[in-house]
C-alpha cells in the first residue's frame, strides 16, 4: 500500500477540517481528490507530505510516518503544491538543475525539460514563462528525483483549455510510465479523464470512492434522449423502463431514463408502426459531474465543520 491512513483528523481551532479518513491507495495510475473549497483536499496532501500535522489517526505514506520521517519521505515523493515558489530570476534549465541538487539521486535535467515540453523555454528567465508553462516546470521540479509518488495540488487550476490539455498529456505520460499522481482538481471531467480512481470528499470526509466508471454506474443517474421526427409521432410507447417524459417543441422530444437502450428499441417501433421518419437522435449519458453535484449538494454549507 503507497498510502494508508486510519480515522484520521485534523481540527483547526473550531473547525474540522478532516473528520476521519480512512484511505487505503495502491501503486500505480492516478488517483484523483475531488471536493469543493474547504472540503479539507490540501490538509490531506499536506498531512500525506507532512507539512500539516494531524490531529488524531495514522497516517503512512510509503510505509513511513510523513510527521516522524518526513526527511527519508521527501526523496521518495516529489509534490507540486499550491504554494510552489518557482525562483524566478532563473531559467528552468537553471532551477531544475538547483533542485536536482538537492537529492542523492536525479535524473538529467534535459530529460526532465523533455519530459514537461519546455526544451524551447530552457534558457529563458521563468518570469517570462506562461501559466501553463510555470506549472509544467513545478512538475518538473517534482519529479526530478524520480520519486515513487507524484502528488500535484490542483495544478491545472487557471489554465486556458489549451494548456490544461498539455499538462493531461504530461500527466497521462507520467502514469504510462507507471507511476502514480494523487491528483486534486476542481475540474470533474479533468478527473474524469484523467483518474483511474476518484474520492470524492465533502466537510472531511469521504463520501464517494472508486473509478469513474464505478461511480456514475452506482449513482444510478438518468442519461437524456432528444428525438427529432418528422410526422406526427405519440410519444407513450417510448415510455417504456422508467422512461419520463420531459417534454416536446413541435418535433423534438425529450425522455430521461435510466434504461436509454429500452427507449431507443421502443423507437424503432414507433418509427414503423407510426409511419414518422427519425431526423436526429442525442443522447448524454450521466457523467461524473452530475455524481459530483449530487453528492455535494449545497456549496455554500461546505467551509469545514464545527468542532
Ligand atoms: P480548496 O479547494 O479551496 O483548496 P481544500 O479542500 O483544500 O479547499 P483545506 O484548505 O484543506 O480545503 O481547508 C479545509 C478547512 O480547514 C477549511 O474550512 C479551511 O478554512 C480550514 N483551514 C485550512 N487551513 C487552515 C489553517 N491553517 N488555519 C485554520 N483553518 C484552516
Amino acid at each position: 500500500m503507497i498510502i494508508e491512513t486510519k480515522s484520521l483528523r485534523r481540527v483547526y481551532g473550531s473547525t474540522v477540517a478532516l473528520n476521519g479518513v480512512d484511505l487505503c491507495i495502491e501503486a500505480g495510475g492516478i488517483i484523483g481528490l475531488l471536493g469543493p473549497n474547504g472540503a479539507g483536499k490540501t490538509t490531506l496532501v499536506e498531512i500525506l507530505e507532512g507539512l500539516r500535522m494531524p490531529s488524531s489517526g495514522e497516517v503512512s505514506v510509503l510505509g513511513l510516518d510523513p510527521a516522524r520521517q518526513g526527511r527519508a519521505l521527501k526523496e521518495r515523493i516529489g509534490a507540486q503544491l499550491q504554494s510552489t515558489t518557482i525562483p524566478i530570476d532563473l531559467t528552468p534549465f537553471e532551477v531544475l538543475r538547483l533542485y536536482a541538487s538537492f537529492y542523492e539521486r536525479s535524473l538529467p535535467v534535459d530529460r526532465v525539460l523533455q519530459i514537461v515540453n519546455l526544451k524551447a523555454k530552457a534558457n529563458k528567465l521563468t518570469r517570462t514563462l506562461s501559466g501553463g508553462q510555470k506549472q509544467r516546470l513545478a512538475i518538473g521540479m517534482a519529479l526530478i528525483h524520480e520519486p515513487e509518488l507524484l502528488i500535484f495540488d490542483e495544478p491545472t487550476s487557471g489554465l486556458d483549455p489549451a494548456a490544461r490539455r498539455q499538462l493531461h498529456e504530461i500527466l497521462l505520460d507520467l502514469k504510462g510510465q507507471g507511476r502514480t499522481i494523487l491528483l486534486t482538481t476542481h475540474y470533474i471531467e479533468e478527473a474524469e479523464k484523467l483518474c483511474d480512481r476518484v474520492v470524492m470528499i465533502r466537510s472531511g470526509e469521504v463520501v464517494a470512492d472508486g473509478s469513474p466508471f464505478e461511480l456514475v454506474g452506482r449513482a444510478g443517474g438518468k442519461s437524456t434522449i432528444w428525438i427529432d421526427v418528422e410526422g406526427d409521432m405519440d410519444p407513450a410507447p417510448l415510455l417504456v423502463g422508467g422512461a419520463e417524459d420531459q417534454g416536446r417543441q413541435g418535433n423534438h422530444y425529450k425522455f430521461t431514463t435510466a434504461d436509454p437502450a429500452a427507449t431507443i428499441v421502443a423507437l424503432g417501433e414507433v418509427l414503423h408502426t407510426q409511419g414518422v421518419s427519425l431526423t436526429d437522435l442525442r443522447m448524454r449519458r450521466p457523467t461524473l459531474e452530475d455524481v459530483y453535484l449530487e453528492l455535494m449538494g449545497d456549496p455554500e454549507e461546505d467551509e469545514g465543520v464545527p468542532a
